[in-house]
């Protein structure tokens, strides 16, 4: 048993919480222990999260059409990809996949736009939809919409949604070398949007990307200092067409060493 990541976890189990100091140790250690840093995160994912797993369900509400450069993104109209030209969902089709996600069980689901933010036009037809399935279905309903301003926001909260999803994609740091046509600042601006008008926010990011640990600490000490309600948690599959076709993919030991 590897003494110096048990004292951190033992630290985490009675406190919650872990710095960046303890971080770094724990990056190094893990390198010659690998599997007790994984039987200490499981520990402490016990601890704090217990044992079930919540599932959400998205639906791609427009797909493609995108003029931004996330040069992982094959929804970018920069890039020659299958999907990079627009396609919008209809109401029909959205609603039918809220009616299949509740028949699967699923508690929340979301509705995800391609592009850097939404129309007026779009923003009240998502208000129609959004009520609907709430009064329809029952679920829970989220959203990924990209930037939005605080009315927009509260327009969302009075017809229902109840969470936002934007990521970070990665550190502050490295953020320019993934995307140039908005800035970091712009993405945790809308996530302090969405949480001062009363929604839960779920943001993470995207790994695999030429980050490195630094980055990875980083993103994730962002993402606690913003009290974010969830992360996901994305691993590259390299979309041909895009800067970051042909980028090795990341090993499964080191995607579970991320998300320990
Ligand atoms: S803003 Fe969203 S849809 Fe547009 S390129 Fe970036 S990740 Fe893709």
């Amino acid at each position: 048993m590897n003494e110096k990541i048990k004292t951190i976890a033992d630290c985490c189990l009675a406190s919650g919480k872990i710095d960046e100091e303890q971080i770094d140790i724990l990056l190094a250690e893990a390198r010659r222990d690998f599997f007790d840093l994984l039987y200490w995160a499981n520990k402490i994912r016990e601890t704090f999260f217990g044992n079930k797993i919540k599932i959400c369900s998205i639906v791609s509400g427009r797909l493609g059409g995108c003029d931004q450069d996330c040069k992982f993104c094959a929804q970018s109209t920069r890039y020659e990809t299958d999907f990079s030209k627009a396609r919008t969902t209809s109401d029909e089709e959205i609603l039918n996949a809220a009616g299949q996600a509740k028949l699967n069980g699923v508690a929340n689901f979301g509705i995800v736009y391609s592009g850097r933010t939404v129309s007026e036009k779009e923003l009240t037809r998502l208000q129609g939809l959004i009520k609907q399935i709430r009064n329809e279905f029952g679920l829970g309903v989220c959203a990924s919409l990209g930037v939005i301003t605080t009315e927009q926001a509260q327009r969302l909260v009075q017809a229902g949604l109840s969470r936002y999803n934007h990521n970070l994609e990665t550190s502050e740091q490295h953020f320019g070398k993934i995307v140039t046509t908005h800035k970091y600042a712009d993405r945790v601006r809308t996530i302090q949007v969405a949480q001062k008008a009363g929604l839960r926010v779920c943001a993470g990011g995207i790994f695999g990307i030429g980050e490195s640990d630094d980055d990875r600490v980083q993103m994730a000490l962002e993402l606690r200092r913003l009290s974010v309600d969830t992360v996901p948690m994305n691993f590259l599959h390299p979309i041909e067409g895009t800067p970051l076709w042909g980028t090795k993919t990341l090993e499964p030991r080191e995607i579970l060493s991320i998300i320990a």
